[in-house]
């Protein structure tokens, strides 16, 4: 059920498990409720009163809850972001004061909260790019400098043709290899292609499915990624999945609904176990090698709208597990602030991967992120 601009007085015994308010007053209160994944969004909160609802997985962004109370509520997995909190309550607990003194008590390996039980990832994709003298060259220099990087999942995405020189540059080292596509099939009369097992067997372990180029340029549906998704799954491979709305899609406000579909679509029929196994990279189409960086407050938003569509949809603890990365011109001078975002796990990068001194400056953003 979707609210927009509305003024509400009071919500008793509801059970609405995907309530979207929007842009709403709701100074009232809220009282035995099944909420569950629901999302609360520029919603006037102030002095509302939440008492004894399933609040399960539920989103509360950029709204005013100053004053409010909340009591005997289920909240687990709840996300709440960019949202005004001065004076409201948790179980007569003040939240504000709670988080300056969680900021001032704990060190930093204790900030980051959920974030630090999900290892971040920072993945090139090397894209058409290197020849296999080259290819080394750039391993060889990279490992030399990351090799005292243990807390960040480093990966390199490099064309198949590099692939057999970058395991063996890259043997014995904490960077990993990853292929830039596979086909969904297991072998046949797929001329040009490469199958899941035959990057498995090489020793591959992780594989970028559904790029923004490979959409565009190659016709891959959300039907193709969730098979190719699913055999490189089966393969025993770790799946980097792309999902991102094109700029016109921006413009016309449906980001949401572009990336909620393509989640939907493209992990459709996936277990939770498997889907723990998958990396999900948010990178917005206009982002993509053109230099224009969505803000961290932007990516932040959409990382953390995946995290609560995951959450709907698999459950909060295994949303809370999913390695959620950002991907669009990513540098060595924007890493640090987007990575340091609650429901930013790491990025792909692209242009960025291809200098060992760049990737290795974002990658250690990513340490401290
Ligand atoms: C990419 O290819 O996934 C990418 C994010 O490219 P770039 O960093 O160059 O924008």
């Amino acid at each position: 059920m979707n609210i927009v601009n509305e003024k509400l007085s009071l919500i008793s015994e509801c059970n609405s498990e995907d309530l979207r308010i929007e842009r709403s007053r709701l100074c009232c209160d809220v009282e035995e409720s099944t909420m569950e994944g629901s999302v609360f969004k520029r919603t006037q909160l102030c002095g509302a009163g939440f008492i004894e609802n399933d609040m399960h997985g539920i989103g509360l962004q950029q709204c005013d809850l100053h004053g409010a109370g909340i009591e005997r509520c289920d909240l687990t997995g709840a996300a709440l972001v960019s949202c005004k909190l001065d004076g409201m309550t948790i179980d007569g607990i003040n939240v504000q004061e709670m988080m300056t003194f969680y900021k001032n008590n704990f060190k930093k390996e204790n900030t980051t909260m959920n974030k630090a039980t999900r290892k971040a990832i920072i993945a090139g994709n090397w894209k058409m790019n290197k020849t296999r003298p080259e290819a080394k060259a750039l391993l060889d220099e990279l490992k030399g400098m990351v090799a005292d990087v243990k807390s960040v999942e480093i990966v390199a995405c490099v064309p198949f043709t590099n692939l057999e020189t970058a395991l063996a540059a890259t043997e014995g080292t904490n960077i990993k290899i990853g292929a830039e596509n596979c086909h969904f099939e297991k072998s046949g009369a797929f001329t040009g292609e490469i199958s899941a097992d035959m990057l498995a067997e090489m020793g591959v372990e992780y594989v970028v499915l559904g790029h923004s180029e490979r959409r565009q340029y190659f016709a891959e549906t959300d039907e193709t990624v969730n098979k190719r998704t699913k055999a490189a799954l089966a393969a025993g491979l770790k799946p980097i999945v792309c999902v991102g709305e094109l700029l016109w899609e921006r413009e016309c406000n449906i980001t949401e609904e572009v990336i909620a579909r393509q989640i939907k679509l493209d992990f459709f029929g996936i277990e939770a176990e498997d889907l723990k196994k998958c990396v999900i990279a948010y990178e917005p189409v206009w982002a993509i090698g053109t230099g224009k960086t969505a803000t961290a407050d932007q990516a932040e938003e959409v990382c953390a709208f995946i995290r609560a569509t995951l959450a709907k949809l698999y459950g909060a603890e295994v949303a809370e597990a999913i390695t959620i990365q950002y991907g669009g011109s990513m540098n060595a001078a924007n890493a640090a602030e987007l990575v340091s975002k609650t429901n930013v796990d790491g990025g792909l990068i692209g242009g960025a991967s291809l200098k060992a001194a760049d990737f290795t400056t974002i990658i250690k953003a990513a340490e401290v992120g």
